[in-house]
């Protein structure tokens, strides 16, 4: 018997949480925050009850099997190890509505996730840049490896996303296989990657997908015949040489520093225009740790310092420099140094908001964002990609994995989702739970 429960994260975007179960062991995917809009940066969670104040927001799922003990016996939950099932979790990618709750999860409990992503991961918690605490019991897998536990057998498939590291699952039990695909693009560096996702999970008999970019607009996924975006990291990338030959000063970007692969490109793509690329510390240490050999200065602000070993042979560079010789480099920043450009704004020709946070009207940072800028008198554009494939793309991997049962979750409006291919869709709620029978999903 496999069953398979949708907890949450299927009419939103994040908190994407399923429970494929056998008789013997529970996998649990992906680990994120649900509801996220009900969690205020300005109130803590208190020591020791992080979980539980987690749990009773609705942030993280009352699941049994998967918390500590403390945390699991205050909620009336089994703690991990308290279940007769083996229970592991595995996650798609690095993004916190994928993988924010992991440090809520029971030390020992294992989540696997492809190496690249297990590396960032580690680097993630040595910058500080984790929610809560650090997992201990990661398991990295290389791409189309495959582990059992149990009944169960998953095998790691890499996806192009924006965020290094980036795959999803083919997950196998004795009653059928499913696929899930994380989040995917086709205007990455890598579209090929993510058609061979596709071919690799041809034939599952459940596809669980996202559909981001179908919840913002009426969309008829039938009626599309191509692609209509036009731009790709590639042409970010010309899009910044050319910048690099019109501006005469300092050009400035806002990128999501988990993107390792966009700065490493860039970073090759700007030495050819004479520009080399100077990041903070915590960007130039996840570019480090993926492309040690990469080229690239590190800038660290008035009164600060860099202690951090791995990047002992960079070299470093101040204000002075950037004021001095401004149209030598292209700065790297995090919203959170914006500060700094009381100081640099002088010598600034352009601020470019490429997919960093804040990232949209959403977040309560945006409008001080936007009127800081326009306070400074700095030119900025908006030139991000997202990382989620457009519609026609969402269709074409369904029409490709032709599944019997698709099921779009990931999305405001799944309910658009639509491919010629599947012989049904379901649209689960939460907390719904299905048996697979013959390749398809029945209600319990
Ligand atoms: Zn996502
Ligand atoms: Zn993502």
């Amino acid at each position: 018997m496999t069953k398979i429960k949708f907890y949450s994260g299927l009419r939103e975007i994040g908190g994407t949480v399923v429970a494929v179960e056998t008789d013997k062991a529970v996998c649990i995917f992906d680990f994120g925050y649900a509801f996220v809009g009900r969690l205020d940066e300005s109130v803590c969670t208190r020591k020791g009850h992080e979980a539980q104040d987690f749990m009773r927001l609705g942030i993280l799922n009352r699941i049994d099997g998967i918390y500590e003990s403390h945390a699991a016996g205050e909620l009336n939950l089994k703690a991990y190890g308290e279940t007769d099932k083996k229970y592991f979790a595995i996650i798609s990618h690095m993004h916190i509505d994928h993988m924010g709750g992991l440090g809520c999860l029971d030390p020992k409990m294992p989540v696997y996730m492809s190496n690249d992503s297990a590396k960032l991961y580690k680097r993630m918690g040595v910058m500080g840049e984790l929610e809560y605490r650090e997992h201990e019991n990661i398991q990295p897998m290389e791409y189309d490896s495959t582990i059992t536990v149990e009944d169960i057998k998953v095998t790691c498939i890499q996806v192009d996303h924006d965020v290094i590291g980036a795959c999803g699952f083919l997950i196998e039990t004795e009653d059928g296989s499913i696929c899930y695909t994380g989040d995917f693009r086709f205007h990455g560096f890598h579209p090929d990657v993510s058609s061979a996702f596709g071919n690799k999970c041809k034939g599952a008999d459940v596809m669980i997908t996202e559909g981001v970019t179908i919840s913002f607009a009426d969309v008829d996924m039938l009626s599309l015949e191509g692609p209509e975006r036009t731009t790709s990291e590639y042409t970010l990338l010309e899009d910044m040489k050319e910048r690099c030959r019109q501006e005469d000063g300092l050009i400035v970007i806002n990128n999501y520093n988990r993107n390792v692969e966009r700065i490493h490109q860039m970073i090759h793509a700007l030495a050819k225009e004479k520009r080399q690329m100077a990041l903070d510390s915590i960007q130039a240490d996840y570019v480090n740790a993926f492309y040690p050999w990469d080229d690239f200065v590190v800038y660290i602000p008035e009164g600060g310092s860099t202690n951090n070993p791995s990047l002992r042979e960079k070299k470093v560079i101040d204000r002075n420099e950037l004021l001095t010789n401004p149209s030598k480099y292209v700065l790297q920043q995090n919203y959170k140094n914006i500060y700094e450009l009381f100081d640099l704004k002088d010598v600034v020709s352009v601020y470019l908001h490429m997919d960093g946070a804040p990232l949209g009207d959403y977040d309560p940072s945006f409008a001080k964002f936007q009127s800081f800028l326009e306070v400074q008198g700095i030119k900025n554009e908006h030139v991000g990609l997202g990382g989620h494939a457009e519609p026609y793309y969402l269709r074409k991997m369904a029409d490709i994995i032709a599944p019997t049962t698709l099921v779009p979750l990931h999305s405001f409006r799944p309910e658009q989702f639509n491919t010629e291919y599947a012989k049904e869709i379901v649209l689960p709620e939460c907390g719904q739970s299905f048996y697979l029978e013959n390749g398809k999903l029945v209600k319990e």
